[in-house]
């Protein structure tokens, strides 16, 4: 069955490749397949794939132009040496919950799981539909995203990428990461202003017909690395039928029982890939969607009211603070029935009043998702019990979804075998960890000396993105104001 993709605010369709390609719809709506593929094999079978093997199984009903030699070739090429594991996404069994560890990969977080594979994708998909324009793939930021696309994108013949992160919004590993970023085609920008800002300003960027005519007239298009691209997406429901078919080896689910997932949700793509897996046939029962204290989803799933009219507090999960979660859109158009009208004028109040509400029969289609959020303290205390009981370290972003689950268990004495999203290694967040773990031990302590104790205190080995960090030299030290986006754009291509 060919699918196709479609924007969430108007008809037009475009090949698996060609949505690729662009990134956004020129509507400014985001691409979303026209029908939702089934799992081809049964579950049982599935259950002995290699990562690469099931890449392909799922990836395949997805992207349906792609060739099964482009396809095993972009995903042999991607989740090979540079993940520390021949698993490449190992589930660990701690304090009775399992965690899919996401981030054995070159940046240490989750987001290389889809970010070593777009650009095979994107190579591929230019091919396959005779561009020969110069890719630039503008990204904004919340810390993660940014060095994984860049470490993806470097030195690829024929790409260029933009990558803008908030100032003061990321941490000092995630900003050293990205400043030392090497490859003549890579290019970082510091904002002054939030992740909001700077992916509000991207998405503009995008549908500025002008901007796009003078860009194509030096021989260069845009497209997008962040989750907005369905090529980010796509690849993120492999790991959670790849969490279910590891749970069935060791024994913690029977093939065909459901298990609870909870994500650490931030711009809504990580949560949604699970919802997709969902509507694949993977038994998922419950969708539990954790926010740290800037909390707009978690009201969303309790009143229908998306309201992102309220204080930007930054958090020692970075990466989550977010008010307007791009991929949610994709979500609301689902469950208003497909309905691109709808959805795009959802999405027009937004823009224009900051709110929307959903209507009582679009909730109806929720009801497999539960969200909460945690605050600092939560977080910290919940690290450090887990480390206190197992020994086990986990990052600051998989700590609220950490207590946000185990919140939800209490409460509702649900004993669904449950699944965790680790969405990164905690030497990433090391200050932050470590003073969960140790309180008081942190004090005058510069970021290596954390990591070092962190490295004693967990028995695990730094990883070799942070060793790298320690002594590459600065190579990117652009400051721009939020207006001053797209001429620091120019200034860098044309
Ligand atoms: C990006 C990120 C998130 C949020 O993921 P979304 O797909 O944006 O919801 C959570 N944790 C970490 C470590 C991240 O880098």
């Amino acid at each position: 069955m060919e699918i196709r993709y479609k924007s969430t605010r108007s008809d037009v369709t475009v090949t698996a490749s060609q949505a690729i390609l662009q990134g956004l719809a020129e509507d400014g709506g985001l691409f979303v397949p026209t029908a939702l593929p089934k799992l081809e094999k049964d579950l049982s079978e599935l259950v002995g794939l290699s990562y690469q093997d099931l890449a392909y199984e799922i990836m395949h009903s997805f992207l349906t132009d792609f060739t099964e030699e482009e396809l095993r070739h972009c995903i042999n090429s991607a989740y090979d040496s540079k993940f520390d594991t021949e698993a490449i996404a190992p589930v660990v069994v701690k304090g009775g919950v399992s965690y899919l560890e996401l981030f054995h990969g070159a940046t240490i977080a989750f987001k290389d799981m889809a970010l070593s594979i777009l650009p095979h994708l994107m190579t591929t998909a230019a091919k396959k539909n005779g561009e020969t324009k110069k890719i630039v793939i503008l990204t904004a930021t919340s810390g993660d995203t940014g060095k994984a696309a860049m470490a993806g994108f470097a030195d690829v013949p024929g790409t260029e990428i933009i990558v803008f992160y908030p100032k003061d919004g990321v941490s000092h590993i995630q900003e050293l990461q990205m400043v030392t970023q090497r490859g003549e085609n890579t290019h970082v920008v510091a904002i002054r202003g939030n992740f909001d800002d700077a992916q509000t300003a991207v998405k503009q960027m995008f549908n500025d017909r002008a901007f796009g005519e003078e860009l194509a007239a030096k021989g260069c298009r845009f497209s997008s690395a962040n989750s907005i691209n369905i090529g980010r997406l796509v690849p993120q429901i492999v790991y959670y039928v790849y969490a279910y078919c590891q749970m069935v080896k060791n024994g913690t689910v029977k093939v065909g029982e459901p298990i609870n997932v909870t994500v650490p949700t931030g711009n809504f793509g990580n949560i949604l890939a699970a919802w997709y897996a969902k509507q694949m046939g993977l038994p998922i029962a419950k969708l539990i969607c954790a926010s740290n204290v800037n909390r707009v989803l978690t009201d969303f799933f309790e009143t229908g009211e998306y309201d992102r009219k309220r204080e930007f507090i930054l958090t020692s999960s970075p990466s989550m603070d977010i008010l307007i979660s791009s991929n949610l859109e994709r979500l609301v158009y689902h469950i208003c029935g497909n309905d691109s009208d709808r959805c795009r004028s959802f999405m027009e109040e937004l823009a224009k009043t900051g709110s929307y509400t959903i209507t009582d029969d679009m909730r109806a289609g929720l009801t497999d998702f539960r969200a909460g959020f945690a605050s600092e303290e939560e977080n910290f205390a919940g690290i450090r019990d887990l480390y206190e009981s197992t020994g086990y370290v986990i990052d600051t972003h998989t700590g609220i979804a950490n207590a946000v689950y185990r919140r939800y268990a209490a409460e509702s004495g649900d004993q669904t075998p449950a699944v965790i999203a680790s969405t990164a290694s905690p030497f990433k967040f090391a200050v932050s960890v470590v003073g969960a773990c140790k309180p008081g031990e942190t004090e005058g302590k510069s970021d290596f000396a954390l990591i070092d104790l962190l490295s004693e205190i967990s028995g695990v080995k730094e990883p070799q993105a942070v060793t790298d960090i320690r002594t590459a030299p600065v190579r990117h030290d652009t400051v721009v104001d939020v207006a001053g986006m797209p001429d620091a754009v120019r200034n860098i291509l044309l």
